[in-house]
This record gives structure tokens, sequence and C-alpha cells, in this order.
């Protein structure tokens, strides 16, 4: 029998109401014929809620405990729906990440998924049940329970439809599909009906948070068929496929992605030696920070500067780190800001066209926005720019590349 994969993110989960709604859903696919394996976010609100009592309690958390902690929203909603759907006289079984042999590594709050033993999850299945799984969890091999980062239910669900084998992995979410933008800031978005697994890649890394960046990746990885929808509207979402499976012609910019976890750091006046880049960053990735772009740009008198970004979580710690470096290699100053946004486009089909930079660029600088730091790839091209620019550099880029027209395909 055919079997699907759902998930329902904190929206679709967010009142009881909902999670009625979300049952009668589920038991519909169920009526159709198929197996449902159904995996939940907490209800909207309630991860942050819980991060600021932990704030509240000690600024500094153990991750081990937040993790304790965070895990707790995803189990209140997989235990109402199980209810849920009882009460509408099918048959359905609960399980946290633990219970369902989600294997991890063991860095809490952003573990990876080493594994699953699906014998459980097929175990409930074989018996007709529809097994309801916590999103976001997992457990080490010491058994300590893991949190797979923000949005990380996404993650699960897809892991979860790769080790079933299920012939599609399903996102339901509060918008219908994946559109050429951010609905909420670019009104004329478009919605795509299908998109690439490398430009959804790109876009969901760039900041896009309509599917968490690792679950696409594991959907390239495993060939897992997946598709983004609606959980309040009937139709077909967005489908993410091999470049192959794409028949129509490709557009030249596919979307824009807008990142507000961004923080920037410059250090002025670096003595211009060769070993210099490694001297500054290696301290840096040795506690663990990630950086993402980088420049070194020419200063005066035999010296250069040298700018890098990190998340703004890492803020602090980078600019300590980096403070100290400098006194070490003499470097006459460092400054910093997190107050800027990467706002970038994306389009395979940029490959085989030149120009696009400096079109967009031309365009943000007729409203007058700065541009601080640049990176390009093939693919895409990201600026980081101040943070009051953040809605109106993407609503132009939209409007330059003229994504309000992108094809339905
Ligand atoms: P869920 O709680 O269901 O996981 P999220 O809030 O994580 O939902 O993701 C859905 C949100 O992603 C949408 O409400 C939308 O504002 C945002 N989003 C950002 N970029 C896009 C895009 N290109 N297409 C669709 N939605 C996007
Ligand atoms: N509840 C978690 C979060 O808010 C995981 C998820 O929703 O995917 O990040
Ligand atoms: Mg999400």
């Amino acid at each position: 029998m055919a079997l699907v994969v759902q998930k329902y993110g904190g929206t679709s989960v967010g009142s009881i109401e909902r999670i009625k709604a979300v049952a009668k859903k589920v038991i519909s696919y169920k009526k159709k014929g198929y197996d449902v394996v159904v995996v939940l976010s907490a209800m909207s609100g309630q991860t942050n809620y819980l991060t600021s009592l932990a704030k509240q309690t000690n600024k500094n958390p153990k991750k081990r405990e937040l993790d304790m902690l965070l895990s707790t929203g995803e189990q209140v909603t997989i235990a109402l729906l199980a209810m849920a759907i009882d009460d509408l006289g099918y048959s359905a079984i609960s399980l946290t990440g633990k219970q369902a042999n989600i294997l991890t590594d063991n860095s809490h709050s952003k573990a990876r998924i080493i594994k699953i033993d699906n014998t459980t999850i097929k175990n409930h299945i074989l018996q007709g049940k529809i097994v309801i799984i916590a999103g976001f969890q997992g457990c080490d091999k010491k058994g300590e329970i893991t949190t797979l980062g923000r949005g990380g239910s996404d993650t699960s669900a897809v892991a979860i439809a790769a080790s079933l084998q299920a012939s599609e992995c399903q996102i339901y979410t509060d918008v219908d599909g994946v559109y050429t933008a951010d609905p909420r800031v670019v009104k004329n978005a478009t919605k795509l009906s299908v998109i690439t697994f490398e430009e959804m890649l790109e876009l969901a890394s760039l900041g896009s948070k309509v599917l968490q960046s690792r679950s696409v990746e594991f959907a390239g990885k495993y060939k897992v068929p997946l598709r983004v929808l609606s959980s309040f509207e009937e139709g077909q979402g967005t489908l993410i496929t091999t470049e192959e499976q794409q028949t129509m012609e490709q557009p030249l910019i596919t979307g824009i992605a807008s990142s507000k976890d961004e923080a920037q750091l410059t250090v002025q006046g670096v003595p211009d030696q060769p070993g210099i880049a490694s001297k500054i960053l290696k301290p840096i990735s040795d506690a663990d920070i990630e950086v993402d772009m980088i420049v070194q740009s020419v200063g005066e008198k035999n010296t250069t500067d040298f700018t890098f970004t990190v998340r703004t979580d890492d803020y602090e710690n980078a600019k300590n780190i980096i403070s100290k470096t400098a006194k070490e290699i003499k470097a006459h100053k460092v400054y910093g800001q997190n107050n800027i946004v990467k706002v970038s486009i994306v389009g395979v089909g940029m490959r085989s066209h030149a120009g696009i930079a400096s079109r967009a660029f031309s365009a943000l600088a007729k409203e007058g926005i700065n541009i601080l730091v640049i990176s390009t790839s093939e693919i895409k091209i990201s600026v980081i720019i101040e943070q009051k620019y953040n809605e109106l550099a993407q609503r132009t880029l939209h409007n330059t590349f003229e994504l309000d027209k992108t094809k339905k395909q």
C-alpha cells in the first residue's frame, strides 16, 4: 500500500480547532487507501515561549537542558492529534523521537540524524494505525534527547519519509506553496508549481524559512519526492524536483531570499602578510563559529581590511575572539554590526547569463541602498545591506527581474 508522510507546522496545529482539522485531513488520506505517518511541530509560538522561559531562568542555559525543555512542545501536539483521530473512530499512536528510534549525534540544539530504526513505526503501520511522530527531536546513542535546530520538523519528516520509502513527503504549512519571494513581504510574489532541489536548497539556506535547508538536502540526497502545501486550502502546492524533470524553460531568476541572522565584523589595518587570513579565522572556527562571507580589501600602507559575517547568536563571542587576535597581529581596529541582513537572488538560469549582478546592483543603487558585502556563486548573488532596507531590497529585486510575471509551470 502507498505510504505518505505528512508534516504539519506550528500554525497548522496552533489550536484545538486546527488539530481537529488536521485529524480530518489525515483520515481523508487513510480513507483513500494510504498508510499515513504524521510528523508534527509544536503549536505556533510554543518553542519561542519555552526558550524565553529558559532565558528568564538562566542567561546561559545548558544546551542539554534546553533540548529537554524545547522537545516538550512537540509532545503536546502529537498526543492531542492522536486523541482527535481516536475521537473520529480511527486508530492512532503518538511517538516521541526516541520512541520512533530517531538516532542523532550529540550536538544539542543542532543535532544531525544519523539513522532511523523504523521497526517500531512499521509495526504500528502493519496494525493499521496512523503513526504520529514528534518532529524536531531525536536521541543520541546514550539516550539523551536532542533537537535538530529551529524549523527541524521539516527534516524529521523528510528523514522518516526516506527511511520508509514513502511515495511523497508532504509539508503542510500556512502558505500554499513556495513563492518567488516571501509572500508576506512581496505581495505580488508568484507561486511556483515546481522548483529544483538545488534552487530550493539555495533559497532555504539563504533564509527562506518555508523549508529547513537540511530537509531539502536530505530530500535531494535520498530522492524523496517533496511537496509544500497549505493545510488550510486544497491545492497541488509546490513540488520540489530534480532539474531533468523540469520541462518548462528555466526563468533567469527563480526566487529571492532574505536572512536577518547575519552580523558583520571587520578588522581594519591588518599587516598584509601571508597567512593572515588563517590567523584571523582559526580562533573563530576553533570556537565552533561558522563564518559565511569573507572579504579582504586593500587598505593603506601595506595593510589590508578583513571583513567576515557570522550568525547573530555568535556575534558577541566572535567579536571578543577577534579583538584578542587583532592585538596579537597588531591590527588597528575591530568594528562590527548586527543590524544587517543578507538578501539573495537565486536561479539556475544565471549559469548561462551574464549581467545579472550589474542589473541587481544598479537597481539597489537607484533606491539608495548601499551594499556592504557581496558574494556570488554559479546560481546565486547575495548582498549584505542595512536591516532597514530589507523589505525594499526584496521588492526592488523582485520587480527588476519581473518575478511577478514568472510563468506558472
Ligand atoms: P511552519 O510553522 O508550517 O513550519 P514556517 O513559518 O516555518 O511554517 O514557514 C512558512 C513561512 O515561510 C510562510 O508563512 C512564509 O512567510 C515564509 N516564507 C519565506 N519565504 C517563502 C517563500 N519563498 N515561499 C513561501 N513562503 C515563504
Ligand atoms: N517547533 C520547532 C521550531 O519552532 C520545530 C519546527 O517547528 O519545525 O523551530
Ligand atoms: Mg517551519
